[in-house]
């Protein structure tokens, strides 16, 4: 039987591995699985360059930084495995964690799935998927296909930015497709993306259909103008897809208390959720910051509240 079990990588799951690693619990952390969709290391995976994560002064990439998290906690005893949980019966005690065809028992078990990028909901997004259609520009933007020609990013939020900036390193213009007239994202972060010389800018805009063929992928959106509601043809080969992200908390709908988007609710001041022994951290309950300091801190503070949960039970 395993004293904690972790469900999701990333700086929540990766801290919580190394507090309850350090606190001689030997957690088992499974990561998720990449062909299930569930990348390990969790979005700091697809992102460039962290600049704002302390004790970096120089920045460092995503997946290095996730990296350096896993080495730590795996030097305390926390063990990882790339595989998916499809279930979790919470309502028997050990808790039976169900792994591929596998099952495991845990005495607590600690959420840290992260959350999800989200598609505008398009039949056309899911057509063209891997043929130009991406949430993703930092895993996706290099391939050729992006070289050298006009590309899409929907949003305007800090991710819309970051996306856009990085994809001008390959395309010939980056056009950022947003509802509003102003955007979202940190004013800074803004500056830099309208600034930039290869970035237009299509405001009140949104994206109505992605065009394409079988042959190409896609060629091209159809914008709708927001206000007068005409629409128009913009030739792109990509369209990246920046209009935020969705927790993934489906494994425990109906188990925990979820808001209306469907992040976890715990009890306040605490990581814990109604079931007892069942703790959630990381973006998965936090609608409000979601960053990587924030994630990694909520993880250790998980660690703690199943470290003192276990000792108040075990005695
Ligand atoms: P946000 O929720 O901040 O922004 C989402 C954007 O997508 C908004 O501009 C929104 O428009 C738009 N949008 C949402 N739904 C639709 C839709 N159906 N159709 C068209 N547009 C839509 O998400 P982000 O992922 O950008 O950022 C999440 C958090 O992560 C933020 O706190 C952000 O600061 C942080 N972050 C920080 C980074 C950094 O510091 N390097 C990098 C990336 C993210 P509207 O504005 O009209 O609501």
């Amino acid at each position: 039987m395993e004293n904690m079990i972790i469900i999701g990588s990333g700086p929540a799951g990766y801290t919580c591995a190394l507090y309850a690693g350090r606190a001689e619990l030997a957690p088992l952390c499974f990561e998720g699985d990449p062909f299930e969709g569930y990348l390990p290391g969790g979005q700091l995976m697809t992102t460039t360059e962290v600049e704002n994560y302390p004790g970096y002064p120089e920045g460092i990439t995503g997946p290095e930084m996730m990296e350096e998290f896993k080495k730590q906690a795996e030097r305390f005893g926390a063990r990882f495995e790339h595989k998916t949980v499809t279930k979790v019966e919470t309502d028997v005690h050990p808790f039976k964690v169900h792994v591929e065809d596998q099952v495991y028992e845990a005495k607590t078990v600690i959420i840290a799935t992260g959350a999800t990028a989200k598609y505008l909901g398009l039949e056309s997004e899911r057509t063209y998927a891997n043929r130009g259609v991406s949430a993703c520009a930092t895993c996706d933007g290099a391939v050729p296909r992006f070289r050298n020609q006009p590309l899409v990013v929907v949003g305007g939020g800090d991710t819309a930015m970051e996306e856009a900036i990085f994809l001008t390193k390959f395309a010939s213009m980056v056009h950022i497709v947003h509802r509003r007239d102003e955007f979202r994202a940190s004013k800074i972060m803004a500056k830099r993306a309208v600034e930039h010389p290869k970035i237009t800018v299509e405001w009140n805009s949104t994206v109505d259909e992605v065009l394409g063929n079988d042959k190409d992928g896609v060629t091209g959106v159809r914008l709708k103008d927001t206000q007068s509601g005409e629409t128009r043809e913009l030739a792109c080969t990509g369209y990246f897809c920046a209009i935020g992200h969705k927790p993934n908390s489906d494994l425990f709908t109906g188990v925990v208390d979820m808001d209306d988007a469907g992040y976890i609710k715990t009890i306040p001041g605490t990581t814990k959720t109604k079931v007892a022994g069942l703790f959630a951290c990381g973006d998965v309950q936090d609608p409000i910051y979601r960053q990587a300091v924030t994630a990694a801190g909520s993880g250790c503070a998980a660690a703690i509240d199943a470290t003192r949960w276990l000792e108040e039970h075990e005695g």
